[in-house]
């Protein structure tokens, strides 16, 4: 079998954008002049990646991040290195993706240009031997998938508290919220923040996991004093408080905390994942298939988690999230971003694919019958322009 064409399509969201009251801590947030903090860390386009072989086998890929570039990368640099080859020889591919890369990539679009192509390989191994990917990668470690609901982005008290009420009623048993108030508004927006967690604790009762996400929004003397002021609330973890170079310092503020920490989201391949570990820097880590170099690198970062006594929770829901889960032990949980309206463009691919899992009373199976990652491309989706 060989890969005969590599095609790359970028999704343009054209449809309504619901932001409303959904502010969130970001890394540029704790910089004077910013009128528009969130507006860098809101994506509304997405690319997707074909993969054909000789023997009309099409393996589908995605990344997000910033899709414009990503796909010049794969169109420009990965796809001429694939044609050819044949796909099943996933260990092989990946690594010369990555080396050949190494001297402009290693992190960011080039990470998730390469993890694209990897899903999307992944997908044609899986659809050639006729099993569903989690197989292929070790099979079933659980009956289903237990998620967490990751939408509670308002601040205003009241709404949070609907939501969160709703969401534990729907049957889910955790629920992330996000930093709503910035660094530059100081003790007066940290009090607002711990409000927040206070609200959503005293709505749910102690049965339900909180998790709290700072997404790179603070620095480590904000971070110490925001974890002290946490203590209180039984938090899951609290995710992403600092940038994701900042190993060192995540490190340091675990002597202060019992609290969980958790990160990675924004981290690549086994060599960053190693360099946390062996800084003893995080109790969760939170890659994302999508770019932390496809299931490759994802099944490698797993067992370095399970040595360490790390657990494995996947940023972002998704089937290539969801295959990953189901075949480690070292993965309790997957994160679930509902099918609403788009808000930060997490939720956009309901509207690219069929065949993502849904939650009933806040658990997902993923289908043994189906081959491959398990997705299509819907047909005509609604509000999207599609380059090629
Ligand atoms: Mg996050």
């Amino acid at each position: 079998m060989k890969i005969r064409a590599v095609r790359t399509k970028l999704y343009k969201w054209t449809g309504p954008v619901t932001t409303g009251d959904t502010i969130f801590a970001t890394p540029v947030s704790l910089l004077p002049f910013q009128r528009d903090s969130q507006a860098a860390y809101r994506f509304f386009s997405w690319l997707v990646v074909e993969v054909e072989t000789d023997e009309g086998h099409i393996g589908i890929g995605n990344a997000g991040l910033c899709p414009d570039v990503t796909k010049a990368i794969v169109d420009s640099k990965l796809a001429p290195l694939l044609i050819g080859e044949n796909p099943l020889n996933t260990e092989y591919l990946y690594e010369k993706m990555y080396r050949s890369s190494v001297a402009f990539g290693r992190k960011g679009a080039v990470l998730a240009a390469i993890s694209a192509l990897d899903i999307a390989l992944w997908d044609i191994k899986g659809i050639a031997l006729g099993q569903p990917v989690f197989m292929l990668l070790g099979g079933r470690t659980k009956e289903q998938i237990e998620t967490y609901y990751s939408r509670l982005y308002t601040r205003q008290l009241d709404r949070l508290q609907e939501e969160a009420a709703h969401y534990k009623n729907e049957g889910f048993t955790g629920m992330k919220l996000r930093c709503g108030y910035p660094l530059t508004e100081g003790r007066a927006g940290m009090k607002k923040n711990v409000e927040m967690v206070k609200v959503v604790r005293e709505t749910v009762g102690d049965d339900v996991d909180i998790m709290l996400e700072a997404y790179m929004g603070f620095n480590f003397a904000y971070a110490r004093a925001l974890l002290k002021e946490l203590e209180p609330y039984n938090l899951r973890w609290v995710e992403e408080l600092l940038l994701p170079d900042e190993i060192h310092l995540f490190s340091k503020l675990k002597q202060y905390t019992d609290i969980p920490l958790s990160g990675g989201e924004h981290e690549y391949t086994r060599f960053g994942f190693h360099d946390l570990a062996v800084a003893g820097a995080l109790d969760i880590f939170q890659f994302d298939t999508n770019r932390v170099g496809g299931f490759t690198e994802a099944q490698k970062i797993c067992t370095l988690a399970q040595v360490n006594g790390i657990e494995v929770i996947p940023h972002g829901g998704q089937m290539h999230n969801l295959h990953v889960v189901m075949s480690s032990f070292a993965s309790p949980m997957a994160e679930y971003f509902p099918q609403t309206g788009i808000e930060v463009g997490n939720e956009m691919f309901w509207y690219i694919f069929d065949g993502e899992a849904v939650a009933q009373n806040g658990k997902l199976q993923l289908d043994d019958q189906r081959p491959g990652v398990g997705l299509t491309l819907k047909p005509n989706p609604e509000h999207f322009t599609i380059i090629e």
